[in-house]
């Protein structure tokens, strides 16, 4: 190879966003975690999800997901506008195919808060996507966290650990695993899967 084709590809990697997704049981502190990685990681963006659930209390249109009802999801699969969607929890999630598109092309990473069902379907279209699973270091800090978030319904919380224990059947799909004992050092962690992904060579 020649310094020009090195000097090239050693640019282009430079340049060149990826998909990010990050996985983990409800309450494992994913969504935290995904708005201080936006923060910290200037060429970062968050993927907002359409859903079919209802906005709770504080969240907003356009900026936290795409609120629609089931209809109007099911035709935007329909037309084929989804990267990837689920049913989760009862509801329906997807990811806008433009959205994670446009963001692709700019050089951006792109961060999805998504299930692993979701995970899985990135993981197929995109190979290359790095896919990152949350855990917390207990199932009994898990309930705790639930609890104490006041965001659920007892029955809601827990349809949620069961959905956790289906979820953990996936793990050994995805290609890295961090533990949220600590949001600072697993913020650490995701930062450091990130870097070395742009440093990986051979991919
Ligand atoms: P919540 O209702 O608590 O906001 O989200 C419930 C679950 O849906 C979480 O595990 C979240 O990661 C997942 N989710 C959110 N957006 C998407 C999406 O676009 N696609 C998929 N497959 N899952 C999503």
């Amino acid at each position: 190879m020649n310094e020009k084709n090195i000097i090239n590809q050693i640019k282009e990697r430079e340049n060149k966003g990826a998909l990010i997704v990050i996985s983990a049981p409800s309450g494992a502190g994913k969504t935290t975690l995904c708005h201080m990685l936006i923060k910290e990681l200037p060429s970062a963006e968050f993927s907002i999800s359409v859903t079919s659930r209802q906005p709770r209390a504080g969240e907003v249109d356009g900026r936290d997901y795409v609120f629609v009802n089931e209809e109007d999801f099911k035709k935007r699969v329909k037309e084929g506008r989804m990267l990837e969607w689920a049913q989760v929890h009862g509801n329906y999630y997807g990811t806008s195919k433009k959205f994670v598109e446009t963001r692709l092309n700019k050089g951006l990473y792109v961060i999805l808060d998504i299930d692993v069902q979701g995970g899985l379907q990135v993981k197929e279209k995109f190979p290359e996507a790095i896919l990152i699973f949350v855990l917390p270091p207990s199932m009994e800090e898990l309930k705790n966290r639930l609890k104490n978030r006041k965001q659920d319904s007892s029955g809601e919380i827990k349809k949620r650990l069961k959905n956790s224990y289906e979820e953990m059947n996936y793990l050994s799909k995805y290609d890295y695993l961090v533990i949220n004992d600590n949001l600072t050092e697993a913020l650490k962690d995701i930062k450091a899967i990130i870097r070395a992904d742009k440093l990986k060579y051979k991919k």
